[in-house]
């Protein structure tokens, strides 16, 4: 399995998760325009109040957050983003670029804590046509992994049974997430 089709699955897995935020506010799944964050679930997620396994929230800084992914591809696959609807690395002032690579930090630091995986994929699909489910709020991805792992995903990518649930994997990262 190549890179290309494990992000491309990411990104399937995450729109799909989106139904039941998306159910409380009318609106389209693919985050809104540039000018309407009001329809984007990533500025919904970051407005939804302090970190709490209800709102799978792990962080919040000055100016990015961190939330688990509700539909993981491993347990502990989370995201780091910009608080402000944003939806290219460009844009991003220096402020929120460095803030956004220090919680990316952080949060590869939690993951090693609470999981001790054999390795981590970590990375941003930036476009649409780059995979992005999301295009219009930037995020990046972080995923542990465990060697032979990609063939279990392969086999069972439609009827994946996670081993915890985002409740477990919250508390969990919760608990050793770098202050
Ligand atoms: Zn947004």
């Amino acid at each position: 399995m190549s890179l290309d089709h494990l992000w491309a699955g990411w990104r399937s897995e995450y729109v799909t998760s989106i139904g039941s935020v998306e159910a409380a506010v009318p609106g389209s799944p693919d985050g809104g325009t540039p000018d309407d964050p009001e329809r984007c679930v990533f500025c919904r997620i970051a407005s939804s109040g302090p970190p709490s396994a209800e709102n799978g929230v792990l962080w919040v800084g000055t100016r990015t957050f961190a939330v688990l992914n509700a539909f993981p591809y491993a347990s502990g696959h989370l995201m780091v983003l910009p608080i402000r609807h944003v939806g290219s690395l460009g844009v991003l002032s220096d402020e929120e670029g460095a803030e956004l690579w220090s919680a990316t930090r952080r949060a590869v630091a939690a993951l090693e804590a609470a999981f001790g995986p054999e390795g981590i994929n970590l990375g941003a699909n930036l476009g649409q046509a780059a995979g992005a489910g999301i295009p219009r709020h930037l995020h990046l991805h972080a995923v542990p992994r465990w060697l032979g792992d990609t063939n279990f995903m392969t086999a069972v990518a439609h009827t994946r049974v996670l081993p915890e649930t985002l409740a477990a994997t919250w508390m969990r990262l919760h608990q050793v997430w770098p202050e």
